[in-house]
Parts: C-alpha cells; structure tokens; sequence
C-alpha cells in the first residue's frame, strides 16, 4: 500500500525573517529543540518499521527545518529505507547539502522557496545550482506579491529551463492581481491560474485521509494540514484503521499541497512522482 505522510513536529522557528511569516526569526528554546528532536526520532523509527508500506515523507515544518542536522540525518536515514521511495522538504535552501551524498538522491526532493527580501538572488541560485549540480530534484518557488514580481522574472531568466518556477498566489485579498499580472505569472508559471484558486472542495472526494496523511509530532493524524480533527495516532497498534476514502469537508481547498490530492483536478496526472516536491513530469513548455 502506498502512503503518503505530510509529518509537522513541533519545531517553529527560522533563520529568515520573512514579513508574512509567522516564524520569522523565532528561535526556540534548548528544551524545545530537544522536544521537537525526540518526536522527530520517534517518527523516524516507526517509519523504519512500516516495511508493508510503500512510503514517501514529506517535511513541511512550521519554520525552517532544513539547517537542523537533525531534520539532514532524518532525510538520509529515510531515503536509505528500502521501502522508502521520497523524502521532500520545504526549504529556504539556506542550508547545506552534502548530506545529500549519502542518500539515493532520485528518492530526495527539495520544494526551494526564494525569498527576495532575505537573500540574495545570486546566493539562492547558487543553492539551487549546488542542488541540481548533486542531482537532487528539485522545485523552485516564490510567494506571488507584487513586489516580488521583477525578481520572480529574473529567477525565471537565470534557472535552467527544465527547473520548474512556481509562484504562489497570494490570495488573502480579493482581486489582488490585475488581468496584466495574471498573465506575467502565468507566463512563468503556466499552473499559475490553479494556485491563484480558492477550489470548490466540499463533499468533492480527496485522497488525503487514505493514500495521504498528516502528522505531527505526537504522532496525531490528519487527514491534511487543512482539516483540524483528528483521525488516529500512527503510535496506536490499530492506526491503519484511519486510512479510509473521505470527501471534503471544507468549503475550499487552496493550498498546493492541498487541492493536488482532488482526483477531479487531474493534477496527479500532471505532477506523478514529483507530486509532493512539486515537480511536474510533463515538460514545462507542454503544461504552457
Ligand atoms: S523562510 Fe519561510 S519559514 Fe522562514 S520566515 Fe520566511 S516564510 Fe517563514
Ligand atoms: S480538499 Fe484540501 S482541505 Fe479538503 S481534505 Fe483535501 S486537502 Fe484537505
């Protein structure tokens, strides 16, 4: 059985200082780096034991988790687990990455956020380079305002063309982009329209809850990071029972890692195995 988990621990903190981040520059305490390491372990180790699973873990922390040796040796620990087949993570690539060499690097993915007010176009791309250059797979991305829109350009310009740029929308104001925007984005990001849509979800059938789970660090599930209530723990003996096909209960689905799992948008098509790093398996000039 293939399964998906989205695994959020404890940790909450970051070395950037985006102004639309809660986490910007928060640093956490010794003991709350020590609670969010032991969660960590404990997750690690119950992965290792799934061996009738077809697993694939993807770390989106509240923060960022990458520059933790800790979250370096979960990746490598994982990707080396025969039944293991991806372990992404959302990053601001500020981290290194020679860790990588340790791994099978097909089974890695890096989900790359820029961050224009907190480092330089020239270091990030580098970053992006070093992971390209190790054979890492990798997706690039940028947070959609308006004063990211000429750094967005030049990050288009300077990638390799077979590096998918997204952009995502930001769509806490309403008609927030101009028709003239709309089609700039969405010449660099042709999936740019998808992202810039709050979907219709409820009583729509998704994946989460079955092939997709949430978790957190307590070992609590969800069936995504959208919808708050529980549905099991993965330390109870019984936790498979949870896995079980579910439609939606909220009203819209606007999050990539979201909206992808709704069969009826046909994005699984679209993404495959680059689902959760968000790498598209169709060439970029065919998705345009
Ligand atoms: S890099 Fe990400 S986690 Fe860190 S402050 Fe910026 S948006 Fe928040
Ligand atoms: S459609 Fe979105 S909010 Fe609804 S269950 Fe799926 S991922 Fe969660």
């Amino acid at each position: 059985m293939k399964l998906a988990i989205l695994y959020r621990g404890p940790l909450s903190s970051c070395n950037y200082g985006c102004t639309y981040c809660p986490f910007a520059k928060h640093q956490e305490t010794a003991a709350e780096h020590a609670h969010d390491e032991a969660a960590l372990q404990r997750f690690v180790a119950w992965a290792a034991q799934q061996i009738q699973l077809e697993l694939s873990v993807f770390f989106t922390p509240w923060g960022e988790a990458l520059i933790r040796r800790r979250y370096q040796r979960a990746i490598v620990e994982l990707a080396n687990l025969p039944h293991v087949q991806k372990v992404a993570i959302q990053t601001n690539l500020s981290a290194r990455l020679d860790w990588a060499e340790d791994c099978p690097k097909q089974r890695l993915g890096l989900w790359a956020t820029y961050h224009p007010t907190q480092t330089p176009r020239e270091r990030f791309l580098a970053r992006c380079h070093e992971a390209i250059e190790r054979g890492i797979p990798i997706s690039v991305g940028v947070v959609g305002i308006h004063e990211h829109q000429a750094e967005i350009a030049a990050l288009r310009e300077a990638l390799p063309k077979q590096i998918y740029l997204w952009v995502n929308a930001y769509k806490r104001e309403v008609g927030y982009y101009s028709p003239e925007e709309i089609a700039q984005l969405t010449a660099i990001d042709p999936l740019f329209p998808i992202n810039n849509t709050r979907h219709p979800s409820e009583g729509k059938v998704c994946a989460t809850g079955e092939n997709v789970i949430s978790v957190d660090g307590d070992g609590t599930i969800r069936r995504c990071h959208f919808v708050r209530e529980p549905i099991g723990n993965i330390y109870n003996a019984d936790w498979q029972a949870a896995l079980q096909p579910r439609v939606c209960a909220n009203a819209t689905c606007g999050c990539h890692i979201g909206y992808i799992h709704m069969p009826h948008l046909g994005l699984q098509q679209v993404f495959g195995q680059g689902m959760l790093e968000r790498i598209p398996q169709i060439p970029i000039e065919v998705l345009g």
